[in-house]
């Protein structure tokens, strides 16, 4: 049998051409990852045909255009301010060129034919033109252009020539997919494909991001089916308490359980008890309060002489968590993150391999190599939705039986449920503890700000903690974070040493001591970005704004609003908007004024935002997926399923040639783990 090394793939993306350190960390900032595979896995969003030639004539305002003109005259600046100007024609009209910085001199002598590229206004302009070329050389002008998701300071310029490099160091690899499969599909090779979609000569047909598209959910779905089958063939354990721990842990926390959470602890305990290895998702509403759940839930385990584990998605919440077991539970916890380093790390995994600390909290930092339990029962997942599905699956098989419970507070369909976990038991948390009033949700556009200050000043002064979000979402971090600091600046003035400061761009350490003031009260105005979005729990925070919400999608407001109504206290929410606001965008945010109910917004959000972009390459902004979307591949997934199920029963251990070719298609979507975890013991 042939060996094939993928290494060449999984070299950083400084061994490619033209990449340097500095780029590189823009680049990865782009692709989500910094190795040559990551590059190859960026697909462009859209693509730009600029072999069409336009007549001036018929463009259309916004338009890009390509153009084939005689330069006629240049008008140069008379102040720095203002730009040079060319003026062209093509016999259909004229148009005018406009630079602001740097003139392309000796490309537009006038009297010369040359083709023009870019995006032309309603006054017949274009600014700073993407391409120029001589007429008479048209092979200096691109055919058809990718347009890869960006970030600031990286240009498509600097991808398409890491990019031609990257493509050329795709080794010689099997087919891993059915002959006959390709053939119905029409299906190009891996390496054709990629190279049809990053270096497009003509406008790739959508048949070729399928095949990627099958590739990785292929890939999901045997990882998938090994880890049904170890889960099979290893049978879980009984775990049963006599309730001493939990009984403890109750009366600390103060509150009785809701029915609903007594009811979901019930569905729990049943599968604990049970002789399988449960996997089960709850699913609860922001506020609902599935912690406590949670927490009872290890302290089970514990009782039963195991450890148990919960992984949160952020280290604001790993540490919040940490708070609250440290707080109610009666035996010892600790935190693992990646700011956990030295002594105490060496003291936190010594007790989570010798079994002294029987529960473990943390980031994915507990799901690395190193990370070793001694005997672990329960692995709980919090907001699993912003885990990749590796990490997501990784936590479970730190211990040898262990049963898993996944949280949620965004409702997850079933399709995708499926690819994620495969068949798994849910429970639904409903409503929230007994005294929580409504929360109270109103609109008002950016130009009565100063009304919602004095708003806010009186809440402040009746007791109350307050949130103000502001967004993080332009092409730009850095005038995003200037939008921050601005508020806070001209916050401050008003509110002084009660203003705090939270956003993403902060030492950890720094945004978690402001988080942890806020909750001790020292301050009580938090300027925050959506760090603050999931699980922050400040019960005594009982006002939130946010501004430029129409910015945000619904389910996301959602999730913030979620922030307060925590307490017993009346809560509020105020959505600040630009003064100009589109009719989608208004019916949006009333909606949120309308209910509470997240699976409702859920819902509706889908219908307002409309299904899908065109070539259907945009992401669902789920992490874990590259190049397939679930929700519109969903025919594919299931193809997939079926695909994955036949090949396992006929080669469970992937022996066969194909077995063998699959095996690299593991690798490469970086699901090589779940054949490893099933052949490892
Ligand atoms: P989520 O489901 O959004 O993760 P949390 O677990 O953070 O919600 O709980 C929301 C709030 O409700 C927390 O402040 C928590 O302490 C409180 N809480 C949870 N259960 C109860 C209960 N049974 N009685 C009173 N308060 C509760
Ligand atoms: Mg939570």
């Amino acid at each position: 049998m042939e060996t094939y090394t993928l290494d060449p793939l999984f070299a950083e993306i400084t061994a490619l051409r033209g990449v340097g350190p500095t780029l590189a960390k823009l680049m990865a900032r782009a692709l989500g990852g910094d190795r040559v595979i990551d590059l190859l896995f960026h697909l462009p969003e859209t693509y730009i045909d600029r072999r069409e030639r336009s007549l001036i004539r018929d463009a259309l305002p916004g338009q890009t255009v390509t153009l084939e003109v005689d330069v006629i005259s240049i008008t140069l600046p008379e102040t720095a301010r203002q730009p040079t100007k060319v003026s062209v024609t093509d016999g259909s009209g004229f148009a005018e060129l406009v630079f602001f910085r740097t003139f392309p001199q000796a490309k537009l002598r006038p009297g010369t034919r040359v083709l023009i590229g870019g995006k032309i206004d309603d006054r017949r302009q274009i600014a700073h033109p993407d391409h120029i070329a001589p007429a008479g050389q048209p092979e200096q002008f691109p055919g058809v252009e990718q347009v890869w998701p960006l970030t600031a300071g990286l240009f498509a310029w600097h991808l398409r020539k890491a990019m031609s490099d990257a493509l050329h160091r795709i080794p010689a690899m099997p087919e891993w997919h059915d002959p006959a499969l390709m053939k119905r599909e029409g299906w190009p090779s891996f390496a054709d494909a990629l190279h049809v979609l990053q270096a497009p000569t003509t406008m790739p047909s959508p048949i070729i991001r399928r095949r990627l598209a099958y590739d990785e959910l292929l890939a999901g779905q045997i990882a998938m089916g090994l880890m049904r089958r170890r889960s099979r063939e290893r049978p879980g354990r009984p775990l049963t308490g006599d309730g001493h721990l939990r009984a403890q842990t109750l009366l600390a926390f103060g509150h009785d359980l809701t029915e609903p959470q007594r009811e979901v602890l019930h569905e729990i305990d049943a599968d604990l008890a049970a002789p399988r290895r449960m996997l089960r998702l709850l699913q609860g509403d922001v506020g609902s309060g599935k912690t406590l759940v949670a927490i009872l839930a290890m302290l089970r385990a514990v009782e039963a002489g195991a450890q148990a584990a919960i992984m949160a998605p952020t280290e604001i919440l790993a540490r919040q968590h940490a708070r609250t077991l440290a707080r109610i539970a009666p035996v010892p916890s600790a935190l693992l993150a990646g700011t956990v380093t030295g002594k105490e790390r060496a003291r936190v995994l010594e007790g989570f391999a010798d079994g002294s600390i029987p529960i473990a909290i943390g980031t994915h930092a507990l799901v690395q190599e190193g990370v070793a339990f001694r005997d672990l029962a329960l692995a709980v997942i919090d907001e699993q939705h912003r885990f990749g599905v590796n990490q997501r699956l990784m936590l479970g098989a730190k211990g040898e039986q262990s049963d898993v419970l996944v949280m949620t507070a965004t409702p997850i369909p079933r399709t995708m449920l499926l690819t994620q976990w495969g068949e798994m038991q849910v429970s639904r948390l409903s409503g929230k503890p007994a005294g929580r009033k409504p929360i109270k949700t109103t609109t008002h556009p950016l130009s009565t700000l100063g009304i919602v200050c004095d708003a806010v000043a009186r809440a402040i002064s009746r007791g109350a903690n307050v949130y103000w979000v502001c967004p993080m979402v332009s092409e730009s971090e850095q005038m995003d974070l200037a939008a921050v600091e601005a508020r806070y600046a001209s916050l401050s003035e008003r509110f002084g040493p009660l203003l705090g400061l939270a956003h993403g761009r902060q030492d950890t350490n720094v945004r978690e001591a402001a988080i942890a003031d806020f909750a001790a009260g020292c301050t009580r105005l938090l300027i925050a970005t959506t760090v603050i979005e999931v699980g922050v729990d400040v019960p005594s925070a009982s006002v939130i704004v946010i501004e430029q919400a129409e910015r945000f999608g619904l389910a996301q407001l959602h999730q913030l609003r979620g922030r307060v109504g925590r307490g017993e206290a009346e809560s509020f929410c105020l959505l600040l908007y630009d003064d100009q606001l589109s009719e989608t965008a208004r019916k949006r945010l009333m909606l949120l004024r309308e209910t509470e109910d997240g699976f409702r917004i859920a819902d509706e959000d889908f219908r307002l935002r409309g299904g899908g972009d065109l070539l259907g390459t945009r992401q669902s902004g789920l992490p874990g997926w590259r190049l397939a979307n679930p929700e519109t591949d969903e025919g594919l997934l299931h193809m997939a399923g079926r695909d994955a199920e036949a090949l396992l029963t006929r080669d469970p251990a992937l022996e066969s040639p194909r077995g063998q070719a699959i095996l690299l298609l593991l690798r490469l979507f970086n699901r090589l783990d779940a054949f490893r975890t099933l052949h490892s013991g």
